[in-house]
């Protein structure tokens, strides 16, 4: 394994650590709504091959060889970059939402919206940062299936999911989100 799919792998753990305390918190949370339809689902079990399951064959087998590619090391080191900005926005995002996160799209009983933190700047800073570890993965990962896969399947994700959640949103916290909408950059900051 090289060094940049070590630290593509590294990252992983980091996210998981990241996540496990309120995944185990959340189990408690009782949930007003939930919308996760079959479409969602399909393009999530796409996600968990490009992100995890090809990796995993990419890094351990040579089944994915006929499909590598040759970097520079600058590519994979620009790659480590885009990967902790990734991290340190996954990281604050969690932190500012707390038990108002949710893998799927919910809202939990005593659902606060959230517009402080990362959330004074951006509203989805959790997806943010997985455009940048999608992006970085190619760079990383050296192969055009363990690679770009994640990519390919996170472009629909990102678009059904921002929709359908900000339609959701907007039912529940109606003006006030209207107007944090106004205020607030979506993926991108607005300061
Ligand atoms: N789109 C956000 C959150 C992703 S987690 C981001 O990218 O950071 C998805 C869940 O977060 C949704 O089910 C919704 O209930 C919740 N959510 C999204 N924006 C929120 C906000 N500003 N405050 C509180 N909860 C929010």
């Amino acid at each position: 394994m090289d060094i940049f799919t070590a630290i593509y792998f590294a990252a992983l753990v980091i996210e998981m650590i990241i996540r496990a305390p309120l995944n185990q918190k959340r189990k408690r949370e009782k949930m007003s709504e939930s919308r996760v339809t079959g479409q969602e689902i399909f393009i999530l079990v796409l996600l968990l091959f490009g992100g995890f399951i090809m990796p995993i064959i990419y890094a351990v087998t040579n089944w994915l060889d006929f499909a590598n590619y040759i970097l520079p090391a600058w590519a994979g080191w620009l790659g480590v970059l885009i990967l902790a900005g990734g991290l340190f926005i996954f990281w604050r995002a969690h932190a500012d939402l707390g038990l108002n996160w949710s893998p799927s799209l919910e809202i939990r009983e005593k659902h606060e919206l959230i517009t402080r933190g990362i959330y004074g700047v951006i509203r989805h800073p959790m997806y943010s940062s997985q455009w940048l570890v999608a992006i970085a993965q190619p760079l990383l990962l050296h192969n055009w299936i363990a690679g770009f896969l994640t990519l390919v399947a996170f472009i629909p994700f990102y678009f059904l999911r921002v929709k359908a959640e900000e339609q959701m949103m907007m039912e529940r916290f109606g003006d006030q989100y209207q107007a944090y909408m106004h205020k607030v950059g979506g993926v991108v900051p607005k300061f």
